[in-house]
């Protein structure tokens, strides 16, 4: 780990004399020990366990007051930002409510965009993807499972599911940072000008090619109520900043998927159509005439609403939302010819970029962007080139300083004369 700048600015005048100046598995120890302090600084009243993986992002999981914090933001050498993930973290665990809670007005919201969009054939999205009746809240939110027989509905589930939650996430993230003591926000204040530094160069060099989708909108929606820029487009549909600061948790998250209902079910039929490509275009079919299709239809209806009511119980009460019905081929249609229109403004600017390049014959006379969606772009952000993850064998080193004890001791070894030393146990009970 040499050549590693250190970045722990914030965390080094807190230590006063005893400056980080390396990052040796009995420092590693000394950050870990800092972090559990905070905590119980933090959530004096709750037993909160904390993991340090060994890769990952910085999670925080209410349910089972257990947060993790990965190693590898302090392989980078990024303490202060290490010290801000943990204490944005623990904020999850103080003031975020349980799943419970948080997930009920996310499932309404995406069961009423499921039951306002049309497809071709009559049906209904909630009609089509709840005839399986193998699903549940869990199956759903879980991560998929290897063995798993590839199924389009419940990964186009999974998917919706995913970005609504980034959506909430992103609203119980400006509310709990905003509420964050000063002495401790200067910590998380120090991975968002990260983070936006690297948003705004991707803004200025239009890199983003789906902006106006809603993954790009979680991003746009955080950096304008965090402060960094102000966005027309999230004023506009959002709840003001003030009101989710002072908001609780599920009420703000609701007031958030009022404001941007139509984007939200404009994403998910443009899910339902990256995952069921010929459904959403498919004509009047499946519209028999013959008994035996009627009769299915009759039990499909059925099996289709209990599949919904059992879904909705465990998901918990939540206020619904009103959306205008709407038929997805139309919102598919409208989406291709504004993307057609920017895709051929597209390849014209690379080439007249490729002809500049030449005839300058430089290739930093233009900087040719490669366009990127939001979530790739979100990946990029999460790594840093020179991450580098910490050994299993390093780990062992650093968890080993928790079984030294050092004990002072006092004792006279017959010679009338006490003599004073400190005796090292190393305590292999312990882990
Ligand atoms: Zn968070």
């Amino acid at each position: 780990m040499d050549e590693l700048e250190l970045d722990a600015t914030l965390m080094n005048k807190w230590l006063g004399d005893k400056k980080i100046t390396d990052l040796s598995p009995k420092t590693l120890y000394d950050i870990q020990s800092l972090i559990e302090y905070y905590r119980d600084v933090i959530v004096p009243d709750k037993n909160v366990k904390i993991k340090f993986p060994v890769e990952g992002t910085p999670c925080a999981n209410p349910d089972d007051m257990e947060i993790e914090i990965p190693y590898s933001m302090l392989a980078e050498g990024r303490i202060d930002n290490t010290i801000g993930a943990m204490i944005h973290e623990l904020r999850h665990i103080q003031d975020t409510p349980v799943r419970a809670e948080t997930v009920a007005p996310i499932w309404a919201m995406l069961n009423t965009i499921l039951n306002s969009l049309k497809l071709p054939n009559g049906k209904t999205l909630a009609e089509v993807v709840f005839s399986d009746c193998s699903y549940s809240l869990d199956r759903i939110v879980a991560e998929p499972d290897e063995d798993e027989k590839a199924d389009p509905h419940l990964d186009f589930l999974r998917e919706a599911v995913g970005l609504l939650f980034g959506l909430a996430n992103a609203c119980e993230d400006v509310r709990i940072d905003a509420n964050t003591p000063p002495n401790l926000k200067k910590y998380i204040d120090g991975i968002d000008s990260r983070a936006w530094a690297k948003f705004e160069e991707a803004m200025k060099n239009d890199v983003i090619e789906d902006w106006d989708f809603l993954q790009a909108t979680i991003f746009r929606f955080l950096f304008h109520h965090k402060g960094f820029y102000k966005d027309e487009m999230i004023e506009k549909y959002s709840p003001s900043t003030q009101s989710i600061i002072e908001n609780d948790a599920v009420g703000a998250i609701i007031d958030t998927f009022a404001g941007f209902r139509d984007l939200c079910q404009q994403e998910v039929a443009r899910l339902y159509d990256n995952f069921c490509p010929n459904k959403s275009e498919q004509g009047n079919d499946g519209q028999g005439n013959n008994e035996l299709d009627m009769f299915n239809d009759y039990v499909g209806d059925m099996v289709t609403e209990e599949v919904q009511k059992s879904i909705a119980t465990q998901a918990g009460n939540a206020k619904g939302f009103e959306i205008d019905p709407k038929d997805v081929s139309a919102i598919i249609e409208n989406l291709k010819e504004d993307t057609t229109l920017e895709a051929e403004n597209t390849s014209g600017d690379k080439e007249m970029s490729n002809e500049l390049c030449e005839s300058n014959g430089t290739v930093n006379a233009v900087v040719l962007h490669t366009k990127k969606t939001a979530k790739e772009f979100s990946k990029s952000m999460n790594s840093d080139h020179r991450a580098k993850l910490i050994s299993a064998e390093l780990n062992t080193q650093i968890q080993n300083f928790k079984n030294i004890q050092v004990h002072t001791t006092t004792e006279d070894f017959g010679t009338n004369q006490n003599t004073t030393y400190d005796c090292v146990i190393f305590d292999a009970t312990k882990n």
